[in-house]
């Protein structure tokens, strides 16, 4: 049953925001201070409350008890956020509150009443429902990031979705992540005919068409017969390992397929002694937690029930609170990397400050999107650090067009290209 959650359904969480601003600020003990203790990109740049997770949870409560009505100002508020999530962690560290969910439904609830998406959102779809890929480009373009040396079963049990992203702008990392597969032994297959996950559109309140791209993917993994999805995009890994799920009323364990990213693989293989690094790459660098990969990624785990007395759930309900994200996994990668030095961020894991991009806001409001990657280049400066490393090309991708415009002298990767480089195969670090 499609079952994707509504307004309504998180007004409980609206009325009970005590605005004590746990969703803004970095937990008081991981902070050195001011200058990196926000963790809302959100509420630190536009600096009103309406930007922030609170101010959001007044707005959509005065929207379902009509006490406010749409204007250009309410939708700016609820479209300015990447939907990173860091609201939704902070808040759970006290109270069994839903922010992010409530902040999702709101922008759902835009569109299905006509004041959304923003057009740059639309046009994002369109290219979807008429090229399969965010982009527009053409769809018979989508395998062109295969080398000749690159050859994937016809069958196997792992299937790797390449994701929009790799298949067209980052074709590089498409090949270090196939390359990383077959040195290590992997048999893996592709989706003939591979779609957009679907990010962009639940990220942007476009449900409706959202579900229309899952189950078009869902049919095509079911046909397959993978038992395995591998990723390199923290975006994918979400939709898939999260959304999917979550549009369906289901919980990810019981979706019949298992979602990794390509650190989770890696890491096991290294641990089983499968994966060797032979290769040093000599290089002071700092890991940033992709919030999809990191407090998002949670799996997804299905709660119907009903609120008694108190606000107590009946059954208790087990909550996501971002700790067990994929955290350590990209981490002991880059500690065992020869010659490399990990440092970390002052924002991090749960704390993570997300790299601008998401939550279509890299499409609509690119320069929110690169003031937030700018600010999280200055921390990345600030610890020492020559390059900041992610897991996700769309960080990658917002992190190097920030570096173009700034002042630091910074270079950013896709842990893959490490890997690659470490593992000595075609496709590392450039
Ligand atoms: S959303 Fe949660 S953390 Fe934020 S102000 Fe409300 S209660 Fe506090
Ligand atoms: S999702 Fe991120 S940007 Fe949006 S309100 Fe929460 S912390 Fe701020």
């Amino acid at each position: 049953m499609v079952n994707p959650p509504k307004l309504e359904q998180y007004q409980y969480d609206m009325e009970r925001c005590i605005h004590c601003g746990g969703c803004r600020w970095v937990d008081h003990i991981y902070t050195p201070g001011v200058r990196f203790g926000v963790k809302c990109p959100s509420i630190a740049r536009f600096e009103f409350d309406e930007y922030a997770a609170y101010g959001r949870e007044e707005i959509g409560l005065a929207l379902l008890k009509g006490e406010l009505d749409y204007s250009p100002r309410f939708i700016d508020a609820v479209f300015q956020c990447q939907l990173c999530g860091a609201c939704d962690a902070g808040c759970k560290r006290n109270l069994d509150l839903e922010p992010l969910l409530t902040l999702e439904t709101l922008r759902a609830r835009c569109v299905a009443d006509g004041q959304g998406p923003l057009p740059a959102h639309k046009k994002v779809a369109d290219n979807i429902a008429k090229t399969h890929n965010r982009y527009g480009s053409p769809h018979k373009n989508r395998p062109q990031w295969l080398a000749d040396d690159i050859k994937p079963a016809a069958k196997a049990d792992m299937l790797y979705f390449v994701g929009c992203a790799s298949s067209y702008t980052a074709t590089s990392l498409a090949q270090a992540t196939a390359r990383i597969l077959q040195a290590s032994g992997a048999e893996f297959m592709l989706l003939g005919g591979e779609e957009c996950c679907g990010y962009p559109l639940y990220a942007t309140g476009q449900v409706d068409a959202f579900i229309k791209q899952m189950e078009r993917n869902l049919e095509a993994l079911k046909k397959s017969g993978a038992s395995t999805v591998i990723v390199n995009c923290a975006e994918c890994y979400k939709t898939w390992r999260v959304d999917y799920p979550k549009v369906l009323g289901k919980s990810t364990a019981d979706m019949g397929f298992t979602v990794m990213h390509i650190v989770e693989y890696v890491d096991q293989q290294l641990k089983d002694g499968k994966i060797k690094f032979k290769n040093p790459v000599e290089m002071k660098l700092t890991y940033h937690d992709s919030c999809n990969l990191g407090r998002l990624s949670e799996p997804s785990i299905y709660w119907e029930g009903t609120r008694g007395k108190y606000g107590c759930l009946e059954p208790s309900k087990e909550y996501r609170r971002g700790t067990y994200g994929i955290y350590q996994p990209p981490r002991d990668i880059l500690a065992a990397i020869p010659g490399v030095e990990l440092v970390e961020m002052y924002r991090h894991h749960e704390n993570t400050w997300c790299c601008g991009a998401g939550g279509g806001v890299r499409d609509a409001n690119k320069d929110f999107a690169l003031w937030t990657a700018q600010d999280r280049l200055e921390e990345a400066q600030d610890v020492g650090a020559e390059a900041i490393v992610s897991a996700c090309p769309y960080c990658k991708e917002n992190f190097s067009e920030a570096i173009k415009n700034g002042k630091e002298k910074l270079k950013a990767y896709d842990i893959v290209e490490l890997i690659a480089q470490a593992m000595k195969v075609r496709g590392g670090k450039r």
